[in-house]
């Protein structure tokens, strides 16, 4: 069978390293995405030329990662990365490993790589390179280590949260042996670096099948070891599939009874992440005092309470649940969204009071603002200035 593989562009890269009389082949997920007959997201491919050597081939490289043999190569305006075959040592670090060997041959190549399914390859012409029946566990829809799984993972402990992430991502199971050297080995996920956990869950999150992945995590034990992990998320309906990665994160959160903070520094999340999961705490937290108000629509905004009121929906069953579109409807009626909607400025407030700049300006729209929104306050200028002169004279 022949498959017919990438972009121009990338087709492209892939001739000119032939014609340069170097090895080239496309590798990795998007090999795997093709034999699922999904999308690929982004197209790797591996050389046998050095990294000096594919510089020489094109005009516009960028040395993306030069001392792991990846240079991304700008070709038709695309950008491609194309990596040197190489091996790697361990990685006593948990984050890069200590060496990488570049090698001439893709099997060795091929070797290094975690999972059958990540370690195969694509000629220009459309052939398969399987060396690991990586062919077969898609078919049979397996999860299996390349080579022995206990020393693949004691090499880098990461490919064992990368197993329960694919086995949310595809659906597939993880296979007998694989699954075992988990068990073994689940404490050793301690050691691994919080940035390479989060990239992992974030992928996890938007599988279609996270509960799978949730099982995997409490059948290995690994859950014990993983940083901040609440069992609860197995429970009911905190099992996605989340719309978006924070929508996991919040449900972790959630589940977890944790602070946004703590959570934020496991993970190391940065300040937009720990800024939304916040807000949705901060949203729950209102909601189990009541309904929300208008000053609650306008201030977390259509994706917060969403993702809120799902959450709160887990947490207590029995009460009556506010329906997407109600809360759709509630922010579209609110007769601003922002402060910029208002139908006048700071300098009108100047112009009505006669007083000189200063704090107060800030903090009288802010008033004006929640005036506004509650409704004590038609949003049109005429209004907003009689308003304001009848209150800006009381609180003289
Ligand atoms: P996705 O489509 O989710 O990006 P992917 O398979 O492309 O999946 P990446 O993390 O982008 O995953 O890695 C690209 C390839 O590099 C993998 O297919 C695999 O061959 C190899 N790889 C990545 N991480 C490891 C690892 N920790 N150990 C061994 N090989 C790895
Ligand atoms: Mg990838």
């Amino acid at each position: 069978m022949s498959y017919t593989f990438g972009t121009t562009a990338s087709r492209g890269v892939v001739s000119k390293l032939l014609l340069a009389g170097y090895e080239a082949v496309f590798v990795g997920g998007a090999v795997r995405d093709l034999l699922l007959g999904k999308e690929a997201s982004d197209i790797d491919i591996a050389t046998s030329a050095t990294p000096a050597e594919v510089k020489e081939v094109f005009v516009h490289t960028v040395d993306v990662g030069i001392q792991h043999g990846t240079v991304l190569v700008l070709f038709e305006g695309e950008p491609i990365e194309v990596t040197t075959y190489r091996t790697e040592g361990t990685y006593s670090d948990h984050r890069r490993p200590d060496e990488v060997n570049f090698v001439r041959t893709l099997e060795e190549d091929l070797r290094r790589r975690d999972f059958t399914m990540n370690a195969m390859a694509i000629t220009l012409d459309g052939s398969l390179i399987d060396p690991y029946g990586g062919k077969k566990d898609i078919a049979n829809r397996l999860i299996r280590a390349v080579g022995n799984a206990e020393e693949r993972f004691r090499e880098d402990a990461l490919r064992m949260f990368r197993a329960i992430r694919f086995s949310a991502v595809l659906g597939f199971a993880i296979e007998q042996s694989t699954c075992h050297a988990i068990d073994l080995l689940a404490n050793e996920i301690r050691h691994i670096a919080a940035e390479r956990l989060k990239a992992e869950w974030d992928k996890l999150f938007l599988g279609r099948e996270p509960l799978q992945a949730f099982q995997y995590i409490q059948e290995t034990g690994i859950g014990l070891h993983l940083p901040a992990y609440p069992a609860a998320l197995m429970t009911a309906c905190m099992q996605g599939p989340f719309l978006s990665p924070l929508d996991g994160w919040a449900a972790f959160l959630i589940a977890g009874n944790l602070e946004p903070a703590e959570l934020g520094r496991a993970y190391k999340l940065s300040n937009v992440e720990k800024a939304y999961l916040q807000s949705v705490h901060a949203a729950i937290h209102m909601r189990e005092k009541g309904l929300y108000t208008n000053v609650d629509y306008y201030r977390f905004g259509e994706r917060v309470l969403l993702t809120a009121e799902s959450i709160f929906n887990c947490l207590h069953p029995l009460e009556a649940t506010i329906e997407m579109d109600e809360i759709k409807g509630k922010i579209a009626a609110l007769p601003i969204r922002s402060k910029k909607e208002l139908a006048m400025t700071g300098n009108d407030l100047l112009i009505w009071s006669g007083e000189k700049g200063g704090r107060w300006v800030g903090e009288w729209l802010n008033k004006i603002e929640q005036a506004v929104i509650l409704g004590d306050c038609l949003n049109e200028r005429e209004e907003i200035k009689e308003w304001f002169l009848d209150e800006f004279e009381r609180e003289r």
